[in-house]
């Protein structure tokens, strides 16, 4: 049998980590854990309790909510992956929509949302065989991933990229709001006091504005497949 290993996606959003993140478990047959769903939840229970929004952040009260709050994942065979659940309700589509992208990296910048959700993504990995994304998976989650990756692409290129996936999706969105929202997110994710969004020293950066799906795909399965058989 061979050698089962934890592969470490970091990048800034919507650089395409989830996507090969997936084509990555499916074909390993390894399991996937999107650790920016895990986030997006938190925050949406917390829009729902009206703790936070554009013009308020109760971070007390924040703090009193978190031990009511359960995420998990179950796996969906029709889709290949888990999905997020909120205290046992499926939040997968929920998550993504535009209003819980304006106020996720606040909620991702409190130590004790991390804190709770770290702990969840190191008890999923223990046993290795498994493909994860974030944004501190490298260097805080698991520091001693056997491959890490770190996904770059020019800022408008991922906008363009988030712009098509929600019109796609049927959302009604405006190409300078969600640009605005992909710069603001990097700025908020790299300038957070815990656990800002750095390339760990030995991650590989792969900068995919000019690649297509396939040769993306190609060029991580071979990395990950060196790293297995080395
Ligand atoms: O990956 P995605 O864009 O869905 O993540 C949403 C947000 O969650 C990020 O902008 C970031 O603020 C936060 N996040 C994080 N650490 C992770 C994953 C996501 O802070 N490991």
């Amino acid at each position: 049998m061979s050698k089962k290993i934890t592969i470490a996606i970091d990048g800034y959003s919507s650089t395409g980590k989830s996507t090969v993140a997936k084509q990555l478990a499916a074909e390993l047959g390894y399991v996937y854990v999107d650790t920016g769903a895990m986030y997006r939840a938190v925050t949406l229970y917390l829009m729902r309790k009206m703790l936070v929004s554009d013009t308020h952040f109760d971070e007390e009260a924040i703090l009193r909510h978190l031990p009511f709050i359960n995420i998990s994942f179950v796996f969906n065979e029709e889709v290949g992956y888990g999905e997020v659940h909120l205290n046992n309700e499926n939040v997968e589509k929920e998550i993504r929509l535009m209003e819980v992208s304006q106020q996720v990296s606040k909620v991702a910048a409190v130590p004790d949302v991390r804190k709770m959700l770290v702990k969840i993504q190191q008890e999923i990995g223990k046993n290795k065989a498994v493909v994860m994304d974030g944004r501190d998976i490298g260097t805080v989650v698991f520091p001693d991933a056997d491959l890490k990756l770190f996904m770059t692409a020019s800022t408008e290129k991922r906008a363009e990229r988030r712009y098509d996936e929600l019109k796609g999706r049927g959302d009604e969105v405006k190409y300078e709001d969600v640009l605005a929202n992909v710069k603001e997110r990097d700025y908020l994710d790299t300038t957070r006091e815990d656990s800002p969004l750095v390339k760990a020293e030995d991650a590989i950066e792969i900068d995919n504005s000019d690649m297509n799906l396939e040769e993306q795909f190609e060029k991580v399965l071979k990395l990950a497949k060196d790293k297995i058989e080395e």
